[in-house]
């Protein structure tokens, strides 16, 4: 491994990369191991003016590489990809490490962004001529946007940048990312990656919490922003980012709705059910939050997924076997004892609550709730965690209503092996992808998106790509 790349200890602290080089902060945010609750490491925390010469460095490669071809682009970015996989068992280990996942699922995660990152590449967008006659000639280009300005979450640090920095890339644009506060380091690491492979300044890799993400989010030179967190702090970077008119994709938070029809058959779907909302710890924009099941089989599936979270092995993600780590940050956690309790107190019964490691980790127990009111916090807001609301319901018009009667929009399924049935059912739910007998499904040919409070635009795709360039028309009278 490339010890320059990847640090495992406090000392030397953490490094950016900004303009190709490594870079220092001049002051630093611990770094939480989520199995024991202890700091391990620290990243440097980016100052306004460190945050400037990130966005400066971004503006000033920008010519160049928006220059290239568009082949030539896609060429750099596959070697970045090819850098990545050569360090993928080392950026997993620290994927694991600060986010608390397994460390297979590590593993899965940085092999879907590749996957991503390959389709990227694959795709085009080449100019058309929209109109031809002896007198005119009418063409549509994409161009390239100048500075993208990349925040994540913490759920899937390494996915979420590779999703973002691959086709800015391949469009034409410069990037400067910032990961969460609390999953600094992979991001950090791929940035001095990126440095390996790629023109200075081309990928500049930040770290830092609300106030480097928010003069991102302002600075004149950034053209757009990608994000990827909450509903409250999308609306917040919509504010900032108005004044100048940034272009924005907003990928925020979700409540998806699952509606299991009286033909599904509660054993087979059970495990599918279950890893739909307990993946990644519960912590996935489009889990399954709520599941609406038809009363006629709602004790014969409670049943089921208790059993199947019975058989389900949570502990430190290093450890072989483990399919569940603990959440990943305090805060989170302790939403989680909140959610459960008021909503207990609300009228919800516990139908099972797993065990946890001891300690002083954020594990929390895989835990689901029967019967909670429709006012209670685990049905109306955003339950990131393992906790699944099981709610009954006899008419399947009413689980429509209630699926919808929510501000978010971003995935809902239907359960029945009446497929064609399902999927008019599917149809009618306010969200940005609907499933049928899965939920969620992702693919890198696939548009991605909320709808209502859910988000902006599209990652993912042709579609996708075309968010990080906007539409030149060029009109020549011959
Ligand atoms: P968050 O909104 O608290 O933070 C996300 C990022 O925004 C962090 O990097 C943070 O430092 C930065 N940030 C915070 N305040 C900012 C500001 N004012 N200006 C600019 N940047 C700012 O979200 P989180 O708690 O890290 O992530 C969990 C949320 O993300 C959940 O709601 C989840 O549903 C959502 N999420 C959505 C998707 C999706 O694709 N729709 C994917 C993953 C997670």
């Amino acid at each position: 491994m490339n010890s320059a790349v990847l640090k495992s200890s406090l000392e030397p602290a953490w490094e950016m990369t900004i303009g190709g080089q490594a870079v220092a902060g001049s002051r630093y945010i611990p770094v939480f191991d989520p199995v024991t609750g202890v700091v391990f490491t620290e990243a440097p925390d980016a100052t306004v003016a460190e945050t400037d010469s990130a966005i400066e460095a971004a503006a000033a490669a920008f010519p160049a590489w928006s220059g290239l071809s568009w082949d030539a682009r896609a060429e750099k970015v596959r070697a970045f990809g090819a850098a990545i996989r050569e360090e993928n068992s080392n950026l997993a280990r620290l994927l694991c490490r600060e986010q608390g996942k397994p460390l297979e699922k590590a593993v899965s995660e940085i092999g879907a962004g590749l996957v991503y990152l390959e389709a990227f590449c694959g795709m085009r967008l080449d100019p058309e001529i929209l109109k031809e006659t002896e007198k005119q000639r009418i063409e549509q280009h994409h161009r390239p946007l100048g500075v993208v300005g990349a925040i994540t979450a913490w759920n899937y640090p390494l996915l979420l940048a590779i999703w973002k920095i691959a086709p800015a890339l391949v469009a034409g644009n410069t990037i400067v990312v910032k990961p969460a506060p609390s999953t600094p380091l992979a991001t950090l690491a791929l940035g001095r990656i990126a440095a390996r492979v790629l023109p200075p300044g081309v990928v500049n890799v930040i770290s830092g919490g609300t106030e480097s993400g928010e003069r991102l989010t302002q600075h004149e030179k950034v053209r757009k922003i990608t994000f990827t967190g909450s509903t409250e702090t999308g609306k917040r970077i919509m504010a900032n980012a108005s004044p100048r008119m940034k272009r924005l994709t907003l990928e925020l938070g979700g409540n998806d709705a699952g509606i299991v029809l009286e033909d599904a058959d509660p054993k087979a779907i059970a495990a599918d059910i279950f890893w739909a909302k307990f993946s990644n710890c519960g912590q996935v924009c489009a889990a399954l939050k709520r599941l609406y099941v038809h009363r006629s089989i709602f004790a014969p599936l409670c049943d089921a997924l208790a059993e199947v979270a019975g058989g389900v092995k949570i502990g430190p993600g290093m450890t072989a076997g483990v399919q569940i780590g603990p959440m990943q940050n305090r805060a989170q956690r302790d939403r989680m004892v909140q959610t459960v309790a008021a909503s207990v107190a609300a009228g919800a019964r516990v139908i099972y609550q797993g065990d946890v490691p001891r300690g002083d980790g954020y594990f929390f127990p895989i835990t689901l709730l029967a019967d909670a009111p429709e006012d209670s916090p685990v049905v109306r807001s955003e339950t990131f965690g393992p906790v699944l609301a099981i709610l009954p319901f006899d008419d399947v018009e009413d689980a429509i209503a209630r699926a919808n009667d929510t501000e978010y929009g971003l995935g809902g399924s239907v359960w029945s092996p009446d497929v064609a049935r399902a999927t008019a059912i599917a149809e009618r739910l306010e969200a940005g992808s609907t499933w049928v007998n899965q939920h969620p499904s992702m693919d890198p040919q696939v548009p991605f998106g909320g709808i209502k409070s859910s988000g902006l635009g599209v990652e993912g795709g042709l579609r996708g790509l075309e968010e990080f360039t906007t539409i030149q028309i060029v009109n020549v009278k011959k």
